[in-house]
């Protein structure tokens, strides 16, 4: 059953949600909540999401980046990125244990933050210890996209939105993405907006 997907300003994507038990992680419960959030990520469409956004403040979220979703996007763009298939996987109670300096930024958006989007830098790789979903426990090391989803999705379960994290002045509509922006690259980006900030500003 797909779920409703809430909204910024939802309180529940600002608290941080809570770890799951061994045995709550093998319930009944969980294995349905699982199968939900999967089929709610497929519809939206999403490559991940996180308990929070369908109104719940567990530790748990779902990925999945596939393979009929790249397959149309630019082969450069795929590889700038380090954009690849990632199978359908669960995250509980993730940890991240490491984390590069070297960053990457591009635009992302989120299914909480409906029709808009934004530059975020994140690293470009990371290390995640958590559990899955029979409760074993699982290291993963993620580069390029991956990383960037893991990001995202963790930062969803410690309260925090990429808005927190973006470069402000990026934030636009996805309309006016696709009109203005989309066929720029990052870096053309940025200095076309910081061109234009105020001095009076900084
Ligand atoms: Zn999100």
């Amino acid at each position: 059953m797909a779920l409703r997907i809430v909204q910024a300003g939802d309180p529940v994507l600002r608290q941080a949600a809570r770890p799951l038990s061994a045995e709550e992680i093998r319930s009944e419960a969980t294995r349905k909540l699982i199968a939900d959030m999967r089929e709610t990520m497929y519809a939206a469409p999403g490559v991940g999401l996180a308990a929070p956004q369908i109104g719940m403040p567990l530790q748990l979220a779902v990925i999945e980046d596939r393979e009929e979703w790249i397959r149309d996007l630019q082969p450069q763009d795929l590889i700038e990125r380090g954009r690849r298939p990632v199978p359908f996987h669960t995250i509980i109670n993730p940890r991240i244990t490491n984390l590069s300096h070297n960053q990457a930024e591009f635009f992302e958006g989120c299914l909480s933050l409906e029709g808009f989007t934004a530059i975020v830098p994140r690293s470009r790789n990371i290390r995640v210890e958590c559990f899955d979903e029979n409760a074993q426990p699982r290291i993963i090391d993620a580069s390029g996209w991956y990383a960037r989803i893991l990001q995202h999705e963790i930062d969803h379960l410690r309260g925090n939105l990429y808005v927190d994290r973006m470069r402000s002045r990026t934030f636009c509509s996805l309309n006016n993405f696709k009109q203005f922006w989309q066929s720029k690259s990052v870096s053309i980006v940025q200095a076309e907006l910081d061109s234009t900030r105020s001095p009076a500003e900084e």
